[in-house]
């Protein structure tokens, strides 16, 4: 499979030289194998794609949460407006607040001119509740509440032999013990790591983790790889590095995410 980044960044985009490096759009993840895409969340990162031959026919969206950088780019998304692709939106109910409630938000007409899904092409919309397939993925969800208010969805997903883990927006609590056995063994760990070190000793309960406390879980979960994801929008370039170099000493494997970037698996 083939994993593409499409926006790395947390809580509101960011533009400007001194963020060319990592990029500036919000989280979104695009993953390729077999005939279906799957998406990990909609933040403005998914609204780079123009070009049609980059997505499967089959498309999933799958959102972790619905704070607005993961939903941000949903209302341009040309994807849900083009033919040609079968379509399916996954996501978690917090009480009674799903992808429907999202859709309907971000619909408004005082923040929006117009109703997405008055021109949303066929788009089934389903629940997460336990592991499903598609395509070739198979995807094993595990809530945690380690983020603000209602907590988000871990994920983890497996196609073609390979495994990775999704923990953006989680905050690496002290007891992990469940987090790194759900991600025990996997080849890449996408995860968290809006805070520097530093940072945290202000940020506790937050809902966001570090590069260091980030790098604790990929050893403890004993991964092939880890990726830093959803940095803080103050972060340029320079402290990103920073914050890759400084978890290498924990987890020598890690790579910070760049937008653009690929990892076949
Ligand atoms: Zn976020
Ligand atoms: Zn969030």
């Amino acid at each position: 499979m083939e994993v593409r980044f499409l926006g790395v960044r947390g809580s509101y985009p960011v533009s400007g030289p001194r963020f060319s490096k990592y990029g500036g759009n919000t989280t979104s993840i695009l993953i390729n194998s077999g005939d279906t895409s799957l998406i990990i969340d909609a933040g403005t990162g998914i609204t780079g794609l123009a070009d049609k031959n980059n997505f499967r026919e089959n498309v999933v969206l799958l959102f972790t949460h619905y704070h607005l950088d993961h939903i941000l780019g949903l209302p341009f998304a040309s994807l849900l407006y083009s033919e040609g692709f079968r379509r399916k939106m996954f996501g978690p109910n917090f009480g009674n607040f799903s992808v429907k409630e999202a859709l309907e938000v971000l619909s408004n007409p005082k923040l929006l001119p117009f109703k997405i899904s008055d021109r949303m092409l066929e788009t089934r919309i389903l629940p997460v509740e336990g592991k499903f397939s598609e395509g070739n993925f198979r995807v094993f969800p595990l809530y945690s509440r380690n983020h603000p208010l209602d907590g988000v969805m871990l994920y983890r997903i497996e196609a073609e032999g390979k495994s990775l883990g999704i923990a953006t927006d989680y905050e690496v609590g002290k007891d992990r013990s469940g987090v790194s056995e759900f991600f025990s063994g996997m080849d890449l760990l996408i995860h968290d790591a809006q805070y520097t070190q530093e940072e945290y000793t202000t940020r506790k309960g937050y809902g966001h983790s570090t590069e260091i406390t980030a790098a604790e879980m990929a050893a403890e979960s004993r991964v092939s790889k880890l990726v830093l994801f959803h940095f803080d929008p103050f972060h340029t370039d320079s402290c990103v590095d920073a914050q890759e170099r400084r978890a290498r000493e924990v987890f020598p494997e890690t790579l910070a995410a760049r937008e653009n970037m690929k990892i076949e698996l």
